[in-house]
């Protein structure tokens, strides 16, 4: 009989050709296929599936999720594992048994007489109540950088991303998965070509900018901080939308004048020391929602947007798992802290208004303080010729200042959503590397 452990080690290989380092691991515990045959809980309302002779790793599975869960090809469609009928409604068992044929399954009979069949594989892989921490955490490699990262940056060239074989595209999207950012070195400095590796990755997105943007520091008709000669602090791209962009492209095509120099930092680093720092910190930043303004000027139709804020995020969003998967900030944008705000503080600490404010201002104060901290920084010259692609969910981006008064620098940017480039990375594995 194939032993369940083998075939997660084998998983674990595969996922180590995709992928050369998992930081965050899958924990699995070491499991042989069971020697004891599962048995029903004496109320009836599950089957137990002994993992160990000695009974000491368990998984429990209830009558109502098996047969909701049934993978048949009555109940599910093959393609696309959808459900093709009601499986709420009747979950009596009849019957419980190990079927002989060495498939290594449970199979349930229902009162009905419909036959369920789960393989140990498949109830491992899905076990959620047990005594052991089986649960799969992030499989996807993500590297958290600081600024050392400066000696050797994810780069690749224009030529490469534009080849038929898709190669150094799927390259391009994991590198910005890993590291949150890519440099595209070698990009003739126009609009035209940062639009085409944008359409080799997806659709753009068409917000009130347009689908292409355009930002000219030096022109002094428009009164906009990207326009000035000023710094531009570190803070992801339109917090003020529901919809945030995910992808972030943006290209400099002209530049006269000193400084300007870009600014990008991994928020998932910072999130991790915040972490160690103060639990407190990470839980007020995870947990309250701040505001950001939405009024934008320059767009496509000359019209002042201000649309309806619903959302409210967190500054950290964590998964299921405790990790932050984004960070939405933008310290220039963020508007006045509200009662709700304010209350979601309160909740969080357990403790009076005067505390929570004074708590939250601590954690924001602690947080921009990494932000600044040139330890974190990463910091280059975007000259002409090199485009920037970077995950406005993950990174913050910014500049410093012209140094010897107004120069001149003309860039552009677009958007790709992040479903839209992350759909594109999976394909594209399915099609090469499978
Ligand atoms: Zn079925």
């Amino acid at each position: 009989m194939r032993s369940a452990m083998l075939s997660f080690v084998s998983r674990a290989v595969l996922l180590s050709k995709h992928v050369p380092r998992v930081i965050y691991p899958v924990q699995r515990a070491a499991l042989t296929i069971p020697t004891v045959a599962p048995t029903v809980d004496k109320k009836d309302r599950c089957v137990v599936v002994n993992w160990s002779s000695e009974k000491s790793e368990w998984s429990k599975y209830h009558f109502p999720w098996l047969r909701d869960n049934c993978q048949c090809s009555l109940c599910r469609d093959s393609n696309f594992s959808q459900r093709l009928l009601n499986t709420l409604e009747d979950a009596t068992p009849a019957d419980v048994r190990i079927p002989d044929d060495e498939s290594g399954s449970v199979e349930v009979e229902w009162a009905d007489g419909h036959c369920s069949q789960f393989s140990y594989d498949w109830l491992l892989t899905n076990s959620y109540c047990h005594n052991k921490v089986l649960t799969p955490k992030r499989t996807r490699e993500v590297t958290l950088w600081d600024s050392s990262i400066k000696d050797n940056p994810p780069k690749m060239k224009y030529g490469d991303i534009m080849q038929d074989d898709n190669q150094s595209l799927l390259a391009l999207l994991r590198n910005l998965y890993q590291y949150g950012f890519t440099l595209v070195e070698d990009t003739p400095p126009r609009p035209e070509t940062m639009e085409a590796v944008g359409k080799r990755i997806g659709a753009i997105s068409n917000n009130f900018f347009g689908a292409l943007w355009f930002m000219e520091a030096g022109n002094m008709t428009v009164t906009h901080m990207s326009y000035g000669e000023k710094k531009i602090a570190p803070h992801n791209d339109m917090m003020g939308f529901n919809d945030t962009p995910g992808l972030f492209f943006f290209h400099v095509y002209e530049l006269e004048g000193e400084g300007t120099d870009s600014l990008l930092i991994d928020s998932f680093r910072l999130a991790s020391e915040v972490k160690k720092h103060n639990m407190e910190y990470f839980d007020l930043l995870s947990k309250v929602s701040l505001t950001y303004t939405n009024k934008y000027s320059e767009t496509r139709d000359g019209v002042l947007h201000n649309g309806i804020y619903e959302e409210y995020p967190t500054t950290f969003t964590v998964d299921r798992n405790g990790e932050v998967v984004k960070i939405r900030l933008s310290q220039a944008d963020r508007k006045p802290m509200d009662s709700i705000a304010l209350a979601q503080a309160m909740k969080v600490l357990s403790c009076d208004a005067d505390e929570a404010m004074d708590k939250m201002y601590k954690a924001l104060r602690y947080l921009h303080s990494l932000i600044y901290d040139p330890k974190y920084m990463y910091k280059f010259r975007l000259k002409p010729g090199t485009l920037m692609l970077c995950d406005n969910h993950r990174l913050l981006h910014g500049r410093d200042e012209f140094t010897k008064g107004m120069g001149r620098r003309k860039a552009c940017g677009l958007y790709v959503s992040q479903d839209e480039w992350h759909a594109k990375m999976k394909l594209l594995e399915s099609e090469l590397l499978d």
